[in-house]
């Protein structure tokens, strides 16, 4: 690891203004991943600003009816909220789909949206990767790509973005309120925060220079059945190899409509507001749509299958009364 110097920020804009002011500063939170990064000098920060005190750990209830989730809650505390579990269930499965107890007690909810890519080539600093060293090229392409992107891929980078978190939040069409260096506020739909690699993969979120994400803000709760379903190589602490956050309304014994985001596909959550429009014919008619303009590289066919099936019992076991 290289030497860092550290500070303890004493409020969201100033955590912001001392990263921006200084080149190559970070803020640490959790530094589930950070820390990792840092030990492997994928990250070589020169300035660590603390951001664990700032108070940032309050999940309340919004005047419209929705829940607004500090950026510091942790994402053990985020899944067992009893609000979250009754309203949001689909959030608090995602989250215990993720990590393990030990990680999900540190990670925060900021970070798990920030979490980088688990492409194996990002981490292997002796093999080329256009995310890690801009222009030196990509390893995973011509290489062992079973778990990369099939949608919103590039020629610069086929990596897919591994929260389960991130995946549940746009399905629930999560906003991030975020302070900037100036003390100015915003609020991105979650929707838009993660970028598409295209030529520059190394830059994944929309976020300017030293702005801090503060919360994560949730509309009043969809009505229907909340599935989060993770295909993965192994029962537990494994990235999504597929996944889908599913809220859906029945009508008798059929599912009539809802949301849907995938996991596994893409440089960030998937989710096409068209396909949901389909619902009612289907889960090979909205399949159709999801996978539309998909490309597949040599190891990751399978997963188009594998989303139509994973769709398909997901429909069937709602539509059945066996998820809830
Ligand atoms: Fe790097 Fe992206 Fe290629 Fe992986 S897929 S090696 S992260 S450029």
């Amino acid at each position: 690891m290289r030497s860092f110097t550290f500070e303890r920020a004493s409020s969201p804009a100033a955590a912001a203004k001392a990263v921006a002011e200084r080149p190559g500063a970070k803020f640490i939170a959790g530094g589930t991943n950070l820390l990792d990064l840092m030990k492997l000098q994928i990250e070589t920060p020169t300035h660590l600003v603390d951001v664990n005190r700032l108070g940032l750990d309050a999940i309340e209830a919004t005047p419209d009816g929705g829940l607004r989730i500090g950026a510091l809650v942790r994402n053990t505390d985020l899944a067992a909220d009893a609000r979250v579990r009754r309203d949001y269930a689909i959030l608090s499965r995602a989250l215990l789909a993720g990590a393990s107890g030990q990680l999900r007690n540190k990670a925060t909810t900021a970070g798990n949206l920030l979490q980088r890519t688990r492409c194996p080539y990002f981490y292997e600093t002796a093999l080329p990767c256009n995310k890690r060293a801009p222009g030196s090229g990509c390893a995973a392409i011509g290489g062992l790509n079973r778990n990369q992107a099939v949608l919103g891929a590039s020629e610069a980078c086929i990596a897919t973005h591994p929260s389960d978190m991130a995946i549940a939040m746009r399905a629930l069409d999560a906003t991030v309120e975020t302070v900037s260096p100036d003390g100015a506020s915003r609020a991105i739909p979650v929707a838009d925060l993660h970028r598409l690699p295209g030529d520059t993969p190394e830059i994944e979120t929309i976020l300017a220079a030293g702005e801090l994400i503060t919360a994560v803000t949730l509309p009043p709760p969809a009505p229907g059945v909340h599935v989060y379903r993770k295909v993965r190589d192994r029962a537990s602490y494994a990235f999504a190899t597929v996944s889908v956050a599913a809220i859906l309304t029945r009508d008798g014994g059929r599912i009539s409509g809802g949301r849907l985001a995938f996991g596994g596909l893409a440089h960030k959550p998937w989710r096409v507001e068209a396909a949901e429009r389909e619902i009612g014919r289907g889960a090979e008619a909205v399949a159709d749509i999801v996978l539309a303009g998909a490309r597949t590289s040599e190891h990751n066919a399978f997963k188009l299958p594998l989303v139509r099936r994973t769709l398909a019992v997901t429909l069937t076991e709602a539509a059945q009364g066996t998820r809830r």
